[in-house]
């Protein structure tokens, strides 16, 4: 039981808010996106600044409870909100300062990718994120980065110069590759295990106008594609990304009424080059197949970014399932058709996030981050808004995850894992975990932060 004036003292110790079950916040604070994850935090602290994060950690560890931190709460796993314990909410942090000169932006720890591009934007400059501007940086940088800038410019993390960090024990530290290092080797992957950042320092490239959008053909056309794709994007040059999807038309603008709610299979591109030279790069998918529909042409960079945020509003339910893939086969393609054309909603669909051109510059071991050989990383996406359909969405992923994962890597992206144990992420760090087990056990040696896809100290974890 927390004493009231505990409570209290705490709440006068932040500029921000604390929010309690009762207080009128409580119900829209504690929600995260995704609406299958319903939790009961008994505290939830929406930190203003630093000092709030080192005070709310402070409280959470003389009050022995369990700690969750909060970025853009876009986990699909709910990792930020937890029961009963305390939400260290960083949603309250997000300025962000660009320095024209350096190309470097530093973002607070609660902004979203959104935020990030509003501000970049207006200097021609970008980061490497992923393809949703409402995705917390936090959660996504840490835990990697993948999205329509990877190929050209590598993950968020291979963009990552430095973070401000609030330990376990209330300390403050930089961590970068002059100051500890370690741990700056540890933050690029292994997700909120070692601190709280509440600053991140970025490399920005010049990014301004690309040639981007979808292109989608029939379900009966998907075998041929997948199998171009495969070939393609592994030797393209690096400027262009794409991603590949199965999905459902929306019902509404701007798709044409002949294509509304039909399944189909389709590419994302990002081109960083010239109008000119995306055409001619894809010249030979529009010669082989021509797209039954496509929305690709110049457009600024943070309208790519925020193309698919309508579509994807919070409060949905959400289930997914992650693996590495190192090769296409023609065995996985044929299961991909059979499972991506059985799509069981509207919302729901299967990505393909390719993992090479510079995110391949990077060693395994030069970051936690160990799937550098990889060639995509594949997630399977049940969505929906209705609760009715939970599993309905959630049988379907598991279903076609079954039948493909044998064909995956091993392990997983963390950012595209629910909680799927031990074994699973240790999978998906496989050499790097044990060095993760011992910048853990350095950092955080009691596992306080363990509301996360959690590597346990290296004793706790047997090492
Ligand atoms: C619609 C959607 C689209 C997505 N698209 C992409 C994509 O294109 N590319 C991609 O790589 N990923 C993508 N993701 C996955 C995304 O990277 C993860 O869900 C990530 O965890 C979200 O980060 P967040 O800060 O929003 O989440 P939160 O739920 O707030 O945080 C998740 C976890 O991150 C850690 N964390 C959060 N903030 C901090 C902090 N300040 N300090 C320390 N630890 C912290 C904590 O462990 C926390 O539990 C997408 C997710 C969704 C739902």
């Amino acid at each position: 039981m927390l004493n009231p004036v505990d409570i209290a003292n705490f709440r006068g110790a932040l500029r921000g808010e604390l929010i309690e079950p009762g207080d009128s916040r409580y119900a829209e604070a504690r929600q995260v996106y995704n609406a299958m994850i319903s939790r009961r935090p008994r505290l939830i602290a929406a930190c203003a600044d630093v000092a709030d994060v080192v005070a709310a950690l402070r409280f959470g560890r003389e009050h022995s409870m369990r700690v969750a931190i909060r970025g853009g709460g876009h986990n699909a796993g709910g990792l930020g909100v937890c029961d009963d314990g305390l939400v260290v909410d960083l949603s309250p942090i997000r300025n962000v300062h660009v320095d024209p000169a350096a190309q470097t932006v530093r973002a607070g720890g609660g902004c979203s990718w959104g935020d990030v591009d509003h501000a970049t934007h207006a200097f021609s400059l970008a980061v490497p994120s992923g393809i949703i501007s409402t995705t917390g940086v936090a959660g996504l940088t840490l835990g990697g980065g993948l999205g329509h800038l990877t190929r050209k410019y590598g993950l968020t993390i291979d963009n990552l110069l430095a973070a401000d960090v609030v330990l376990a024990d209330g300390r403050f530290v930089v961590a970068s590759a002059e100051e500890n290092a370690d741990l700056f080797w540890a933050l690029r992957g292994g997700g909120g295990n070692f601190g709280v950042v509440t600053s991140f320092l970025f490399q920005a490239h010049p990014v301004h106008t690309v040639c981007a959008g979808p292109m989608l053909w029939s379900l009966e056309e998907a075998a041929d594609i997948m199998k171009w794709y495969r070939q393609f994007i592994v030797q393209a040059p690096p400027e262009i990304n794409g991603f590949f999807a199965f999905l459902t038309v929306p019902p509404g603008p701007p798709f044409p009424e002949s294509l509304h709610l039909k399944k189909m299979c389709g590419v994302v591109w990002c081109y960083t080059g010239s109008p000119e030279a995306a055409n001619a790069i894809l010249e030979p998918v529009r010669s082989l197949r021509r797209p039954a529909w496509e929305l690709f042409g110049p457009m600024p960079f943070p309208m790519l970014q925020s193309m698919f945020d309508g579509l994807y509003p919070p409060g949905l339910q959400w289930y997914w399932k992650a693996d590495f893939i190192n090769e296409l086969s023609d065995e996985a393609v044929a299961q991909h058709i059979r499972h991506g054309s059985r799509l069981p909603t509207m919302h729901s669909t299967m990505h393909l996030y390719p993992v090479n051109g510079a995110a391949h510059k990077t060693s395994k071991a030069d970051t936690a981050w160990s799937y550098r050989d990889a060639t995509w990383s594949q997630v399977i996406v049940g969505v929906d808004p209705d609760p009715v359909n939970r599993d309905k969405i959630t049988s379907w992923a598991r279903e076609y995850y079954d039948a493909l994962h044998s064909y995956g890597a091993g392990g997983a992206y963390v950012n595209f894992m629910m909680d799927e144990g031990e074994d699973r992420i240790r999978a998906t760090y496989r050499e790097n975990y044990q060095r993760l087990a011992q910048v853990k056990t350095k950092y955080d040696p009691d596992n306080f932060f363990r509301v996360n896809q959690n590597i346990r100290p290296a004793a706790a974890a047997g090492i």
